[in-house]
């Protein structure tokens, strides 16, 4: 088991609906130490990428996304959430059904931050069915600039996003990817990886 997979066998709760309950140590009290080795492991993975700015969702990809900057030395965007706003000509726009909240959002960059000449990092907490993914990679292509990989820290593998993603050619690098997981016993099922 990698330090992520240890982890989170510690600290993860299952529960109902298949939710993932990671929150003392990565959404929403933040292990800045793990973080850390998360980004350095980002840093590994892609480090014959050109990545000048990393792009992720609010609000649970921000801390991970800004402490893995470190390691890249870039920027991050977010894109920010927002209920159905007309705000085309000056913003990216993509919609994005929410897993945890079920409901679906607008995502919104400012064009100021995002152009033809960007190599972008999609970096994110979760992967599940892949809509959060396929919101940013939209707006990535319609600012026309390149996506030089995706950056995951916990992939949900029994849902389908991973394989959409990996299906549409991207690097998609997810740090722990949990094939199975049971509420009643709190036991995973990790993928091994190399
Ligand atoms: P997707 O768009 O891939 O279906 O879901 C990705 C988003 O949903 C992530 O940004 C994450 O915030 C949230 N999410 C999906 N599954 C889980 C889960 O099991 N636990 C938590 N905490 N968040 C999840």
């Amino acid at each position: 088991m990698n330090f992520l997979e240890e982890r989170i066998v510690k600290d993860g709760i299952i529960t109902e609906g298949n939710v993932l309950k990671v929150d003392s140590f990565l959404n929403h009290q933040m292990d800045i130490q793990l973080f850390d080795q998360i980004g350095a492991e980002f840093k590994r993975r892609f480090e014959e990428k050109p990545i000048n700015k990393i792009l992720t969702i609010e609000a649970s990809g921000i801390g991970i996304a800004c402490v893995a900057a470190q390691h890249f030395k870039v920027p991050v965007v977010f894109a920010k959430k927002t209920q159905s706003i007309n705000l085309e000509g000056e913003m990216y726009v993509a919609e994005v059904e929410s897993f945890t909240h079920r409901c679906k959002n607008q995502v919104i960059v400012s064009q100021k931050f995002l152009s033809e000449d960007d190599h972008v990092l999609i970096i994110d907490d979760f992967l599940a069915n892949g809509c959060a993914l396929q919101g940013l990679i939209q707006i990535v292509q319609s600012a026309g600039a390149t996506v030089e990989g995706i950056g995951i820290v916990i992939e949900k593998g029994f849902q389908a996003g991973g394989s959409i993603i990996r299906n549409l050619g991207y690097q998609l690098e997810s740090l722990a990817i949990v094939d199975a997981m049971d509420e009643k016993t709190g036991t995973f099922v990790f993928r091994e990886q190399k």
